[in-house]
């Protein structure tokens, strides 16, 4: 009989960032559909989800892909958290995406994110000098040369897993700071966005061990002159992508205005380290937006800003940030009456 080896991912109970886990289920048979995968359990005091007496938490299979890593007979399989008696857990950030996502289905909305993130080998960025410091940031992004960039092999291993694996990766470069890269996910609808980032993100931390390297969420790696990693979150729905959408844009960026304080609660821990004026962001203390502007809140890209109509780049979710909450929050502020 087949055996099927099912990797079963989900976020765990730290904080403040939730981090990824997965065990492997081995499944006798083949699989046909995202029903085929048993509801499973593990161990929550182990994960910050539970107390020692108390400790079974429930795995319920949401999304899954092939897993490019293993193979034949072999996929993802993303889960959502739930207690034993199969109520929503306090860290399922999920449930509540799926919940606004299904109120404005009718907007059609759709998000590409941006991740950004940061190889480290040992306590310094992939190619960075025992102890000290590489030249002053300038020449790395979109770089090429061993001088500039590195890190490549991982990251054309990375964007060949995403693709084998079925994700909608649309782009992948080098960043400002040496060791720092970024690829992108989407357009794609909010449930499938945010799956496909954390299914992304694990391949990424799993093809680091191949060589010897961690990638990190930190939104400020390194202190001092570097620039941050962010997730820059760009979003649009239907009234935004037609004629008339720039006024829909405007709108949305005044309700945007608003609920800063909101909005920044949920776009990931320590970004006021990365928010901070300099470095193409915009103060975390204050709610900008404009057109082409790369030190603003939110930016209006030049292209929707000529059609007149597109979509806006939220440029405030920091590299860390839980794409559940993000998207979330964006579509709950646009879409509210
Ligand atoms: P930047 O110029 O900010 O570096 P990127 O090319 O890295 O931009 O990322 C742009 C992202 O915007 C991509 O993920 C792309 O899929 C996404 N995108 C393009 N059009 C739309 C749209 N109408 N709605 C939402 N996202 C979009
Ligand atoms: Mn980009
Ligand atoms: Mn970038
Ligand atoms: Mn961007």
């Amino acid at each position: 009989m087949t055996k099927t080896k099912a990797e079963y991912i989900w976020l765990d109970g730290h904080q403040p960032t939730q981090k990824l886990r997965s065990k492997t289920k081995i499944i006798n048979g083949s699989i046909e559909n995202l029903k085929d995968f048993p509801t499973w359990g593990f161990d929550g005091s182990s994960t910050n989800q539970a107390e020692g007496k108390d400790s079974d938490c429930m795995l319920k299979p949401v999304y899954y892909t092939p897993d490019p890593i293993r193979g034949e007979n072999s996929f993802l399989i993303m889960c959502e958290v739930l207690n034993p008696d199969g109520s929503k857990h306090s860290t399922n950030s999920r449930a509540n995406l799926v919940k606004v996502s299904k109120k404005y289905k009718n907007e059609v909305a759709w998000f590409g994110i941006e991740q950004e993130y940061t190889l480290f080998q040992g306590r310094s960025p992939l190619g960075w000098p025992e102890g000290g410091y590489p030249a002053p940031q300038g020449p790395f992004y979109c770089g090429v040369g061993a001088d500039e960039v590195f890190g490549r092999d991982i990251v054309e291993e990375h964007l060949e897993l995403c693709i084998e694996a079925g994700l909608e990766i649309s782009g992948i470069n080098a960043e400002v700071m040496p060791g720092q890269w970024e690829y992108q996910i989407g357009p794609l609808d909010p449930l499938e966005s945010a799956d496909q980032i954390w299914i992304s993100r694990w391949l990424l931390y799993r093809i680091s061990e191949e060589f010897g390297v961690s990638a990190t969420l930190h939104p400020k790696p390194v202190k001092g002159d570097w620039n941050g990693a962010g997730a820059h979150t760009n979003f649009s729905t239907k009234a935004m992508r037609s004629p008339g959408g720039l006024e829909v844009i405007k709108k949305t960026c005044e309700k945007l205005n608003k609920k800063h304080n909101e909005h920044i609660a949920v776009y990931g821990a320590h970004n006021e380290e990365r928010l901070t004026g300099l470095h193409e962001t915009c103060s975390i203390k204050e709610f900008q937006y404009g057109v082409s502007d790369r030190g603003a809140s939110i930016r209006i890209p030049m292209q929707t800003s000529n059609d007149g109509y597109g979509y806006l780049e939220d440029r405030r979710p920091s590299a860390n940030m839980d794409p559940y909450k993000v998207c979330y929050a964006l579509l709950k502020t646009s879409c509210e009456k």
